[in-house]
């Protein structure tokens, strides 16, 4: 029986959280929940030329702010760690050792230049370019004196020349990959770093990490994986390669055609559930094809059984769609909290909380994301500026009539509820004779500043009686 499962989310930190990595961040984390595995989170920063500055911290800020918890990781540790692969450099060298030792790993001296060259003629016979294998033939003497002569060196990957290598993919089912197209894998750099694949097999294998889940770019490297696994005689953890993201032209999700930064989606005001349960639909679906669902129902609804084997179009109407729809349909109070840095950017004061709350109630069915959001509000917070077009409505002798009416009528008003409004609607039908849009569009306009919006009662209410009044009283000529 197999123990615990255990599975990891291993980003190399490259300054933000693409959408793609966030769905098998999400994936993995909802494996993990649904099986009651433990869900593991690795940095792979091996790469000293890709380092870029506060790119961890942005992505666990972005891991947390989207809710996926993870059991172990480089700020809360485990019994597995240190879970920066930079912090574990000498655990690798000692597996690159015991390669050498194998045979099945060499030390290579070719240069750049040796490279270059290399390639250049295999380019000119027509053949693929790949490393052709010239160290493997260095005798053992020659190694001895140019590593005593400190001749700058890497390790290479020993892969077989001939025959197929065959395995099981949860998503792929079964794939084979012939050895001849697989290059003798550099295994450690000549800044004596590991590569992304000698840590990576090392790591999982020690982290005791049953099931590799990550994208489908990673399926052509599972070879050279599975050669080190065996050599080393472990048991591979299963693989499952998720489809890719595709924009809508069918061409692999890039930066050029929009944000791919999860951080630049919820700058933009997506929310964290949008997020999740968008991009948990990129590749997956539900038994009952059933498309919304919060974080706790995919918790018990996610099967690695029903991942698409297909790429999946990132379709950004479908996302304000379904932003829209959470932004409708979640707790107001939360929505609130959401908006808030929105408020502030703007410039608004919000320490009114029972009319920002009431705002928020309105505006929030009015927009697909909560950078539209102040726009709404703009009205009942700043003095508005009418156009040309709105003046001559404003100026309109029955605009001017209703203006007075108002004016004269509301102030005997002690609150304002919608009866008392209603009734003082019908009220101006009934002794100034003007209906429908007649009467709706000025006073809407004199108060919000558009002839479509919210219900009247609803504006003179965030607006208060005195601010409804000054409005009007400002317009009357
Ligand atoms: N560090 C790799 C990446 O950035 C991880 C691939 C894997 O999960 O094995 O995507």
């Amino acid at each position: 029986m197999e123990s615990e499962i255990r599975v990891r989310f291993a980003p190399s930190p490259t300054g933000y959280l693409h959408v793609g990595s966030l769905r098998t961040a999400l994936y993995n984390y909802l494996y993990a929940r649904k099986v009651k595995g433990k869900f593991i989170l690795r940095i792979e920063d091996t790469d000293q030329t890709r380092y870029v500055e506060d790119a961890v911290e942005n992505l666990i800020k972005t891991l947390h702010e989207v809710g996926l918890k993870y059991d172990e990781g480089p700020d809360i540790g485990g019994n597995y760690g240190p879970y920066f692969q930079s912090q574990r450099t000498k655990i690798y060298k000692k597996y690159a050792d015991e390669l050498i030792e194998k045979d099945a790993a060499y030390f290579c001296f070719c240069t750049p230049e040796d490279l270059d060259n290399m390639r250049e003629e295999q380019i000119a016979k027509g053949e693929d370019t790949r490393y052709d294998g010239r160290c493997r033939k260095l005798l053992k003497e020659d190694i001895q004196k140019k590593l005593a002569e400190n001749k700058p060196y890497v390790i290479r990957a020993k892969i077989p020349d001939e025959g197929e290598v065959v395995f099981f993919d949860i998503v792929r089912e079964k794939v084979s990959i012939m050895w001849e197209t697989v290059d003798d894998q550099i295994l450690i750099k000549s800044d004596g770093f590991p590569t992304y694949h000698l840590a990576n097999v090392v790591d999982d294998h020690l982290m005791k990490i049953t099931h590799v889940i990550r994208g489908e770019e990673w399926l052509s490297s599972v070879p050279k994986h599975l050669f080190l696994y065996n050599t080393f005689g472990w048991k591979p953890p299963k693989m499952c390669h998720l489809p890719l993201l595709l924009n809508p032209d069918k061409s692999k999700l890039s930066k050029r055609q929009g944000d791919v930064a999860v951080e630049d989606f919820l700058k933009k005001g997506y929310l964290p559930e949008t997020l999740l349960n968008f991009v948990v639909l990129l590749g997956w679906h539900s038994k009952s094809d059933e498309e919304l669902y919060s974080l706790e129902e995919l918790e018990k609804e996610f099967s690695l059984k029903r991942i698409n084997k297909s790429g999946s179009v990132f379709d950004i109407e479908k996302l304000n769609w379904m932003n829209g729809h959470y932004l409708r349909e979640l707790e107001s109070g939360y929505i609130a909290i959401k908006a808030r840095p929105f408020f502030i950017e703007a410039g608004f004061d919000i320490s009114d909380n029972e009319k920002y709350l009431k705002i928020i109630e309105v505006a929030r069915n009015r927009i697909s994301t909560l950078a539209e959001i102040t726009e709404v509000a703009t009205p009942f917070y700043v003095a508005i500026k009418y156009s040309e077009e709105d003046r001559q409505i404003i100026d309109d002798e029955n605009s001017q009539r209703l203006f007075s009416f108002w004016l004269e009528n509301m102030q005997s008003l002690d609150v304002i509820t919608e009866d008392n409004i209603n009734r003082l609607l019908k009220q101006s039908t009934d002794e100034l004779g003007i209906k429908g849009k007649d009467l709706y569009f000025p006073l809407r306009l004199a108060l919000f500043g558009s002839v479509h919006g919210p219900e009247l009662p609803t504006i003179m209410d965030i607006l208060g009686k005195e601010k409804t009044l000054e409005r009007f009283e400002k317009l009357i000529n």
